[in-house]
């Protein structure tokens, strides 16, 4: 990026604080893309005047690039047992064309369609590690790096987390032909990690054991030790954790516990680590996770895609849980029809419409969606997800009138945002500072 082109800061009429919404607000922020201050009721900064509400840029907490080069293949009548697993081995079929070219082409559109739909940081779930067959590239980080490449190019923030996955289930059988990419044991994942750790020191990193099906205790441990002693103690966390009920069944059988009571048995998950889809759990075990200050991850389309059950979220909420979304394996990018969907859910399972018995001056779809951006500031290890001195300058400017008329409360236009809207409602995207360019090009 040339530094000379960046601006100095956004004077919005309307901005959304982590307090809520703010009038005349002027943003400042540095050279490095970083907010230095948040002025309310200042018109006099000079600063270009943003043409909508300005909200935080959303962050997309779990992603697998590669997944998006099914959608559309997946959905045919294929037989009535379609469920999870048998979408898991068309998906496992799909990966044997991509090699770090087609990642890197594959992702960047997919980054830049996440951009055009306003979120603004992607953390990237990568277990694609070697070539098709199961051997390792020559640079053992080569798809790690098409993902670095492409998020760059794209100009989203990534948090990419490099995958441990050493087994093709709870008592550690040995990985499938299809598994055989994602193979790496706990010595090689620590190496690959370092190497880009050396590589691309600009990037940040976080820790992902898969799942417990797929990392077994001792390697768990290993990495956890890593990570404590290193320089990156508070790195994230992100594990594969209940999303499938034949997956309780399964660590039940193994380990006589359910996956979120063992997990909290083996391990201190804390505000830095990231439980992803945590659908099939207890009120026990939500409240375990609330207390811990554990993000949930939920991705509410793929999980409806995959038939596998939602998230009870005013049960947990009521616990003081923390949330964010991501796109999973990206059969949609927009972080609001993620926020829509998981809203809807909870009124057709309780038959109300307000879900958690908030009594907020804001509306639903701001309430949620100020919510998801705290889940996704946590679960990314980085400062987004608030406008805020000390954060990234990461917005998405909504379009005014697209639903409604532009003079109506900037709470209005976000719910219309959260409720009706996609990409053609978000008219700019602004990360670190600078406005993309992709706004408006082709999809
Ligand atoms: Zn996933």
């Amino acid at each position: 990026m040339d530094s000379s082109n960046c601006i100095q800061g956004l004077f919005a009429t309307d901005a959304l604080l982590p307090t809520g919404w703010a009038s005349d607000v002027s943003i400042s922020f540095d050279s490095e893309g970083i907010i230095s201050d948040v002025r309310e009721g200042d018109r006099d900064s000079g600063y270009r005047v943003a043409s909508g509400p300005v909200i935080p840029g959303m962050i997309n907490l779990h992603s697998h690039a590669f997944q998006r080069s099914i959608t559309g293949k997946t959905q045919s009548f294929s037989g009535t047992e379609d469920d999870f697993w048998s979408w898991r081995e068309a998906m496992y079929r799909s990966t044997s064309e991509i090699g770090p070219k087609e990642l890197e082409r594959m992702a960047y559109r997919l980054y830049a369609d996440m951009v055009r739909n306003g979120y603004t940081t992607v953390c990237e779930f990568h277990y694609l590690h070697h070539a098709g067959d199961g051997i390792p590239y020559s640079n053992r980080a080569e798809m790690s790096l098409a993902i670095v490449r492409a998020a760059e190019q794209a100009g989203i923030r990534l948090t990419l987390l490099p995958v441990l996955y050493c087994h093709g289930g709870f008592r550690n059988e040995p990985l499938s032909s299809h598994q055989r990419r994602f193979g790496l044991d706990v010595n090689e994942y620590l190496r690959l990690l370092e190497q880009l750790r050396k590589e691309v020191p600009e990037t940040v990193l976080g820790y992902a054991p898969h799942s417990l099906r797929a990392v077994d205790n001792d390697s768990l441990a290993m990495m956890l030790e890593h990570r404590r002693k290193s320089a990156h103690d508070r790195a994230p966390v992100h594990i594969h954790i209940a999303e499938q009920t034949a997956e309780v069944t399964q660590c039940l059988k193994s380990h006589r516990a359910r996956p979120v009571e063992y997990l909290y048995g083996i391990a201190e998950p804390d505000a830095t680590w990231c439980l992803i889809h945590a659908t099939q759990t207890t009120p026990t075990e939500k409240e375990r996770m609330a207390r811990s200050n554990a993000c949930v991850g939920l991705c509410p389309t793929t999980e409806a895609d995959l038939g596998d059950g939602f998230f009870d979220l005013p049960d947990f909420l009521s616990s003081g849980g923390t949330f964010g979304i991501g796109s999973d394996s990206n059969v949609c990018v927009s972080p609001v029809e993620e926020l829509r969907l998981l809203e809807y859910t909870q009124r057709l399972s309780l038959r109300r419409r307000n879900t958690s018995g908030d009594t907020a001056d804001s509306g639903v779809g701001t309430v949620r969606y100020l919510q998801a951006l705290e889940g996704g500031r946590r679960a990314s290890g980085q400062s987004v997800g608030r406008i805020e001195a000390g954060y990234r300058a990461d917005f998405a400017v909504l379009e005014p009138d697209s639903f409604t008329r532009s003079d109506e409360s900037p709470d209005v236009i976000l719910n219309a945002h959260v409720f009706s809207g996609s990409s053609l409602s978000v008219r700019e995207t602004v990360i670190g500072g600078f406005p993309s360019t992709l706004q408006g090009s082709a999809h």
